[in-house]
């Protein structure tokens, strides 16, 4: 099973990715986690990653594409991996569409009211990458799964969390059109202030229903 996830920054993607990636054994791939860890390691992606990331705007479709194409290629992809934060654009999807075979999209929407406090609370591990929310830590600064130290992500800022809620607007909304236009394959759903194992009892129901064996 081959999925992609969709929804606006904060709308809890990451969360869902790594509990549908632990269910159904999928291999979770985030564009946005390759970016950290490349710019983590100071390689060239990284550094040019970097200055669109910390300007909220989307790293280049040609770098991007070629990073997504190659991962896919890997032989723990064979027996299905979950997209996160790919595709951003109509372009990438197209793309996607010719190196890659989808099976279903999972929409996630949320109200825009909600986005700000989850980004600007949101504390991710430095190490792992889980992600948490800062009122629900009780003051604890090591993730619960690894040990590792948490931290705020740098483009959790309110500018830059501004100038990416654009971009996903314009660039990113579109596609829950074009993936609705492809027969069967989207999958919406709503994203509350309900912690994320409610939204994930209703992804999973959907996925059995539509994937049983
Ligand atoms: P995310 O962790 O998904 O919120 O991504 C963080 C940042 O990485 C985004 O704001 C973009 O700058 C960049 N990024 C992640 N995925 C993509 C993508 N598919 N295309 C272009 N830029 C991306």
């Amino acid at each position: 099973m081959n999925l992609v996830l969709l929804g606006a920054p904060g709308a809890g993607k990451g969360t869902q990715a790594e509990k549908i990636s632990e269910r159904y054994g999928l291999v979770h791939i985030s564009t946005g986690d390759i970016f950290r860890e490349n710019i983590k390691k100071e390689t060239e992606i990284g550094l040019l990653a970097k200055s669109y990331i910390d300007r909220g705007e989307l790293v280049p479709d040609e770098v991007t594409c070629a990073i997504v194409k190659d991962r896919l290629r890997w032989k723990d992809c064979k027996n299905g991996f979950i997209l996160d934060g790919f595709p951003r654009n109509l372009f990438q999807a197209e793309r996607l569409n010719v190196f890659g075979h989808i099976d279903g999209v999972i929409n996630i929407e949320i109200d825009p009211k909600l986005l700000m406090d989850r980004l600007l609370g949101r504390r991710v591990c430095e190490k792992c990458g889980a992600n948490y929310h800062i009122s629900l830590l009780g003051g604890k600064t090591v993730c619960e799964k690894c040990g590792g130290t948490l931290i705020q992500r740098k483009d959790d800022n309110p500018e830059t969390v501004a100038a990416r809620l654009k971009v996903y607007e314009a660039q990113t909304a579109p596609l829950t059109e074009y993936y609705g236009n492809k027969k069967g394959i989207l999958m919406t759903f709503q994203s509350t202030e309900e912690p994320p194992e409610a939204l994930f009892r209703e992804i999973a129901a959907a996925l059995d229903g539509k994937f049983k064996k």
